[in-house]
């Protein structure tokens, strides 16, 4: 049988799909698409890059400086070239040929979406339904912890209180769509991951204020992971790109995250190798009955 999952042979956290991943994965983001019915949500697909501009003012370098992925270029002139090629053919680190450019990897993927909300929104908010090509510079190997992955999330963006309500729901349809799909989850509170000594008190202030999250899966016997997250930032991004309300006050927003490649492993996990003989319940929650 065709491998689910091609390990890249010399990067550690970076995988081809199979056919037979790739069609779990089809399935899910339909499925999810089809949560909420009753939400008009604007649709909008990334690429797996975000300008640097978008990562430094959501302070993404202050508080996960360890998990950003960078991209540089060559700009140099024909003698720089040759230092380069120099350093490329001695296996030599030849980074410091290369120019910081204006791009980064996409680390989340609602964070390409908050630049184009800057502005004041309408009275009952925006709701987005957005997808990208995540990277993080992971340190762990497990392939539940890839280095590019593919992240859907709903956003949320308006006054406090609905906004707060949105992501609530959330974990309520959350847990039931889990349920549904034969993966018995369970919700915890969670933080992220803040670089450093200062961001261990970011950690728990998070925490404190119920900000995030987690539902949780088993990926087989002994591992469970999230496969969703739901997140209330406050006025986080309201503030750092200048998205308000019609009230002169700053928006609040939530997102409501999947991991694709998780989800779809834990359904293998879950149910077998071949989606043909899953459960017709679960089946049919993915539109392959
Ligand atoms: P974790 O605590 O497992 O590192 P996270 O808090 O970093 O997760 P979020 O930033 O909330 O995750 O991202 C939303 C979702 O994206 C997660 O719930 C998870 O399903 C998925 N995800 C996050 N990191 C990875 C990864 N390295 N590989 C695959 N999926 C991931
Ligand atoms: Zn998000
Ligand atoms: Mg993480």
């Amino acid at each position: 049988m065709e491998p689910l999952l091609l390990p890249d042979r010399h990067a550690s956290g970076i995988y081809g799909r199979g056919a037979v991943f790739e069609h779990v994965l089809d399935c899910l983001t339909i499925a999810i698409g089809g949560i909420d019915p009753s939400a008009a949500a604007e649709v909008v697909r990334f690429p797996p890059l975000v300008s640097r501009m978008t990562v430094e003012r959501c302070g993404y370098l202050h508080y996960f400086p360890h998990l950003l992925g960078t991209v540089h270029s060559f700009t140099g002139t024909d003698r720089e070239h040759a230092r380069l090629v120099e350093a490329v053919d001695a296996n030599q680190d030849w980074g410091a040929h290369q120019t910081l450019s204006d791009l980064v990897l996409t680390p989340a993927a609602c964070y390409a979406a908050y630049p184009h909300l800057s502005g004041t929104l309408p009275a009952d908010g925006r709701l987005l339904d957005v997808e990208s090509w995540c990277f993080r510079q992971e340190a762990t190997r497990a392939p539940s912890r890839m280095r590019s992955f593919r992240m859907r999330e709903f956003v949320r963006l308006g006054q406090p209180e609905p906004v707060q309500a949105w992501r609530d729901t959330w974990m309520q349809r959350g847990l039931a769509f889990l349920t549904s799909l034969g993966l018995a989850p369970s919700i915890e509170p969670a933080s992220d991951p803040f670089f450093g000594v200062g961001g261990r008190l970011l950690a728990v202030s998070q925490s404190e204020q119920a900000l995030k999250f987690e539902l949780i899966v088993d990926l087989d016997a002994s591992t469970r992971v999230a496969v969703m997250s739901c997140n209330y930032h406050l006025e986080h991004f309201g503030e750092a790109f200048g998205i308000g309300l019609a009230d002169g006050r700053l928006a609040h927003t939530a997102c409501v995250g999947f991991g694709l490649e998780r989800l779809a492993l834990a359904l293998l996990g879950a149910h077998g190798a071949l989606p043909r003989q899953w459960p017709a319940g679960v089946r049919a929650v993915l539109g392959m009955a």
